[in-house]
């Protein structure tokens, strides 16, 4: 039988938490990987806060890779996971566009 191989798509609070809950309690030679547009979570219910100016935007976001540290390098891909075929397992993940700089 071949390894599992999870995909979690979303990287907001049900994604990176999942992800956490998860470690440590796959099978041996199971694969998970968290893919999401963003590289952050954000948390909306204190946005209101942030347009309000009583707190700074960088404390509702938090980078995916730090909230998975240690191993966000081997388990987050930054992409978006467009739909197929009912039934077709398969998740098909449109990386994100790279945005080469106007000068090096
Ligand atoms: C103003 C506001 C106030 C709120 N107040 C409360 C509150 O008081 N209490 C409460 O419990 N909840 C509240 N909520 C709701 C709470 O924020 C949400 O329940 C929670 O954020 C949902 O988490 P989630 O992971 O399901 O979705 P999200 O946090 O929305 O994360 C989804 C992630 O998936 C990514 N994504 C989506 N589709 C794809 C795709 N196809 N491929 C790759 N990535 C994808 C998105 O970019 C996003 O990063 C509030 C929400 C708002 C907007």
């Amino acid at each position: 039988m071949t390894a599992a191989r999870i995909v979690v798509v979303g990287g907001g609070f049900a994604g990176t938490n999942l992800v956490k809950a998860l470690k440590g309690k796959l099978p041996a030679g199971a694969s998970l990987t968290l893919v999401s547009d963003e590289s952050y979570t954000c948390f909306n219910p204190m946005l209101a806060e942030v347009v309000g100016a009583s707190i700074f935007p960088e404390q509702v976001v938090a980078p995916i890779r730090e909230i998975l540290r240690p191993d966000a390098m081997r388990h987050f891909v930054m992409g978006r996971v467009v739909p197929r075929r009912p039934g077709r397992a398969l998740a098909r993940v449109r990386l994100a566009r790279r945005h080469p700089p106007d000068r090096l």
